[in-house]
């Protein structure tokens, strides 16, 4: 890497005419690369519940005659599935993210409907932690998007912050119009990331401590979906956080508020 590799090509069209054709190597290099990345570190993830499901059925065949043991190993079994089928549907969405270029289906969508859906979504980790999460801020703001990506991202950065709070904690989901952009953020007051981890907490299968990640049913791609679906929306996410004291993540769409408003509604007359 560094410098930059031209590969230049020349095929004969006829006597006269010559197609050079060139391109740059690096970003082949490059994609090619985070492509191959992504693999290894998709089969490295999947072996762990296929290795922790594989020990289970062993466990369970050893203990047919005690039902107690049974239950116990089976009901780890039906954890160990959830979390290899949530791995599983991060991995396509992610995928289909990095693929497509922006939204394929936009719609002009309420933010306070996708948060309430996407609050709704995190209902299991909300209610094992404890959890209080609230709405606040403005209720009507507009933004044109994806539906389904955009709950899926909000989603996301509510597990995250219930999950990375001591039990019992609130979190605060607060919309706000500032400069031309809907701003979504999630605040917590959990345990924080270190400055160190901050810029690369959004990358694929980047955890700061592995093990909380593991316990609380995290996959290591949820922060990687939130990027992408903001950079295909137009928009950006930004965290800032303090080590003992809480993070707050926002996603920052374009406003669509008042270009909705402006295309009033015809009235049908009485
Ligand atoms: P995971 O499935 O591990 O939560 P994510 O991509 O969602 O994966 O997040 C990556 C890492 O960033 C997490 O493992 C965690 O260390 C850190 N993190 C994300 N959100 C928070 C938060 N609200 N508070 C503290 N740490 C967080």
């Amino acid at each position: 890497r560094g410098t930059l590799g031209v590969l230049a090509r020349v095929s004969w069209l006829g006597a006269h005419h010559v197609l050079l054709l060139v391109e740059d190597r690096t970003e082949v290099r490059r994609v090619e690369e985070v492509r191959r990345d992504f693999v290894v570190n998709v089969s490295h993830e999947l072996k762990t519940p296929v290795g922790a499901l594989s020990l289970l059925a062993e466990a369970v065949a050893g203990a047919a005659d005690d039902p107690e043991a049974v239950r116990h190993f089976a009901s780890q079994m039906q954890r160990e599935s959830v979390r290899l089928a949530d791995l599983v549907k991060e991995i396509i969405d992610l995928s289909r993210l990095q693929s497509a270029q922006g939204v394929v289906q936009p719609e002009l969508l309420d933010v306070d409907g996708i948060v309430r859906e996407a609050i709704e979504r995190t209902g299991s980790v909300v209610r094992a932690r404890g959890a209080d999460v609230v709405v606040a801020g403005e209720r009507r703001t507009r933004v044109v998007g994806d539906r389904e990506l955009l709950v899926t991202a909000v989603r996301n950065l509510v597990h995250n912050a219930v999950a990375y709070s001591p039990e019992g904690s609130r979190v605060v989901v607060e919309v706000r119009r500032v400069g031309g952009n809907a701003e979504i953020s999630v605040i917590d007051r959990g345990v924080g990331i270190p400055a160190a981890d901050l810029d690369r907490i959004f990358e694929r299968f980047y955890r700061v401590d592995p093990a909380r990640s593991r316990s609380t049913g995290g996959t290591g791609l949820g922060l990687s979906i939130v990027k992408h679906v903001a950079a295909n929306h137009g928009g950006e996410v930004v965290v800032w956080s303090v080590v003992g004291e809480g993070s707050t993540f926002t996603l920052r769409l374009p406003d669509a508020t008042e270009a909705a408003a402006s295309s009033a509604p015809l009235r049908v007359p009485a």
